[in-house]
């Protein structure tokens, strides 16, 4: 019990505790917060679509239909008819040949990476990956080979440098979660071959964000085939949850039968897989949510940067404000929650220590207007705190 009280005792100290907060949203860029409408600059919902008529009538009526519960894991009870509808779905707007759906895209990066990488494997990993790929790697009983983030020279040497009896694997994130760079996936390509490597691709950040009407990091390089292993969510730009893996025939039948995390864990709801399912075919059907994503998020990148920030390329709608100390970013994403704007605060271990920031995320569903608004109150905050 002492352990416990000293180790939240220390968090606090060093500004890192952690408590969820209640957010009651209103729409999909709006929340309510003790009772103050505000505008949501922190989620992963990238399109807007958990709140889109069709996605949410799809969700409504798989419940109407086939109740609310799967009652059971995929491989015994829980496969419902939707499941279908959503990996055949997926695996057409992935050009790949199957696809299958995992109860989360944490569940989909552990139950893959252990399936694909054993004792005597080794698997290169990006520094910056998401949590979910470093616990899988720690989790496959391969020996891991972390190397400097998207630094090729280094990734080539670590191959070069690794003696390996069994596979290969090289795992990165498509459009890093905390930084929205992008993994050059081209590179990695061309060394997996010399090398004789597998590649898997985390696309969380990349699906309906990227790539030709947001396919994601393989058709953002036209690098189609060269990729064993695209993993993604259905839980950001999709507006629902769940993860899927997308690949030949073979390897989706193979983590059907090895993955733990798919064969041990109830089937997602109904509801759940229709909301994804709908999400897709709006994705499919309206190319332009990119092209307007894209636009909020140069508009606002160019805002920030103006207002004095150093902000990344602004290539993807995740813009990360590195302020460094932690206490720091807490006051900032204090002071602009009073002024009604909600972004997150990314402290240790999520990111190295001494880079604290803020996360915003732009989407297609916010308005010029909100999004000028937000800049300036971001800016006037920065220069009160004295971050500018
Ligand atoms: C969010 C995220 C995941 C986990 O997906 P969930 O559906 O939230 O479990 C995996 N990888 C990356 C890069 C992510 O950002």
């Amino acid at each position: 019990m002492k352990s416990i009280l000293s180790y939240l005792d220390q968090v606090r100290e060093n500004d890192l505790y952690r408590e969820t907060i209640e957010y009651e949203p209103i729409d999909s860029t709006h929340v309510m917060v003790n009772g103050q409408a505000c505008l949501m600059m922190a989620s992963n919902n990238y399109l807007g679509l958990t709140h889109h008529e069709q996605v949410k009538q799809a969700s409504i009526d798989a419940i109407i239909t086939y109740g609310t519960g799967s009652g059971g894991a995929r491989l015994t009870t829980g496969t419902h008819p939707l499941y279908k509808l959503l990996e055949e779905g997926m695996a057409s707007f992935k050009g790949t040949e199957a696809a299958v759906v995992f109860n989360t895209g944490y569940m989909a990066n552990v139950g893959t990476i252990t399936a694909l990488a054993g004792k005597n494997d080794v698997i290169f990993s990006d520094q910056l990956n998401h949590a979910s790929i470093i616990d899988a790697c720690r989790m496959s009983k391969a020996s891991t080979v972390v190397y400097q983030h998207n630094n090729m020279e280094h990734l080539k040497e670590c191959l070069a440098g690794t003696n390996c009896t069994g596979r290969r694997l090289i795992v990165t994130d498509g459009v890093f979660s905390m930084d929205g760079d992008i993994a050059p996936l081209d590179e990695i390509v061309e060394l997996a071959e010399q090398y004789e490597a597998m590649v898997m691709v985390d696309d969380a950040h990349a699906l309906g964000v990227i790539g030709l009407g947001g396919r994601g990091t393989v058709s953002y390089f036209g690098i189609e085939g060269r990729v064993a292993v695209q993993m993604g969510t259905l839980s950001k730009s999709l507006g629902s949850e769940g993860g899927y893996v997308a690949g030949s025939a073979k390897l989706i039948d193979y983590l059907k039968n090895k993955a733990r995390s798919f064969i041990f864990s109830t089937a997602l709801s109904p509801a759940t897989i229709a909301a994804a399912y709908a999400a897709l075919e709006v994705l499919r059907n309206h190319p332009d949510l990119i092209s307007r994503l894209v636009d909020n998020t140069c508009y606002f990148n160019t805002k920030l940067i103006e207002g004095g920030w150093k902000v990344g390329k602004g290539i993807t709608p995740i813009l990360p404000i590195v302020v460094g100390k932690s206490s720091a970013a807490n006051h900032l994403a204090l002071e602009l929650k009073s002024a009604g704007l909600i972004i997150s605060v990314i402290r240790p271990p999520t990111v190295p220590i001494g880079t604290s920031r803020l996360r915003i995320t732009v989407s297609a569903a916010h308005n010029k207007l909100e999004l000028a608004e937000a800049a300036k109150k971001i800016n006037i905050a920065g220069r009160n705190l004295g971050l500018l």
